[in-house]
C-alpha cells in the first residue's frame, strides 16, 4: 500500500493527514516525526506552521539528512507555507536560519505583511480548469526562480505556486479548504 508521510513536528499537521484521507481513502497517511519514518513513506508533506520551529525540530529530532535525501532521490514533496521556506534554496533577509536548499526558489517570508496577514483569493492553477480558492496565513512569496522551476500560479505580489521535477511548493494552505485538486496533483506526481 502507499504510504504518504506528513511531517509532524509542529504546524498543519492533522489537517494535511485529513485531507490526504479524503483525496485518496485507500492511501496510508503516517505522521513521521522519528527517524526512520520518512524513508518507508513513497511521498512526503511538508506543512504550514512556523519555519523556524520546524527547522530547529526537525534537527533535534535527527530527521533533517533524512528527509533532504528522500527528495534529493526523487520523492514527491508538498511543501505548503512553512513548508516552502523551508526547502528553498535562500530566504531573502534571513540570517537567524538556514533553509534545507532542495529547491531553486528564492522565498521571502511573510511577505504579505501585517495588513494581509490571512486571506483568500481565486488563482488561476496552471492544469486546472477553474479557479482554485486558496487561504493564505503569513504567507511566503516566491521571489526568484531558478530555470528549472515551472511557475504554477501567481498573484500581483508575486508567484505562489511552484514545481521542480518532485516537489511541489505553495505559499497557501490546501489542507484548509475542501476543494482536494491541489492533494490530486500531488498524488498523481507518484506515477511520475
Ligand atoms: N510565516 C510562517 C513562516 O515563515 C509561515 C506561515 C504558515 O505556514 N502559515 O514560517
Amino acid at each position: 500500500m502507499t504510504r504518504i508521510g506528513v511531517l509532524a513536528l509542529q504546524g498543519d499537521v492533522s489537517e494535511h493527514i485529513l485531507a490526504l484521507q479524503r483525496s485518496a481513502p485507500d492511501l496510508e497517511v503516517v505522521a513521521a516525526r522519528r527517524p526512520g519514518q520518512i524513508e518507508e513513506c513513497q511521498a512526503l508533506v511538508i506543512p504550514g506552521g512556523e519555519s523556524t520551529t520546524i527547522r530547529r525540530q526537525m534537527d533535534s529530532s535527527g530527521i533533517t539528512a533524512e528527509l533532504v535525501a528522500a527528495a534529493r532521490s526523487g520523492m514527491p514533496v508538498l511543501a505548503t507555507c512553512a513548508g516552502m521556506v523551508l526547502i528553498c534554496r535562500e530566504i531573502v533577509g534571513e540570517v537567524r536560519f538556514r533553509p534545507l536548499g532542495l529547491m531553486d526558489i528564492a522565498v521571502s517570508r511573510n511577505a504579505f505583511g501585517a495588513q494581509r496577514e490571512s486571506f483568500e483569493a481565486d488563482l488561476d492553477f496552471k492544469g486546472l480548469d477553474r479557479p482554485y480558492r486558496a487561504v493564505f496565513i503569513r504567507a511566503p512569496l516566491i521571489v526568484a526562480a531558478g530555470p528549472g522551476v515551472e511557475v504554477l500560479a501567481r498573484l500581483d505580489e508575486g508567484v505562489v505556486a511552484a514545481r521542480q521535477k518532485n516537489l511541489l511548493a505553495l505559499a497557501f494552505h490546501p489542507e484548509l479548504t475542501d476543494d482536494s485538486r491541489i492533494h490530486r496533483i500531488f498524488l498523481d506526481m507518484l506515477e511520475d
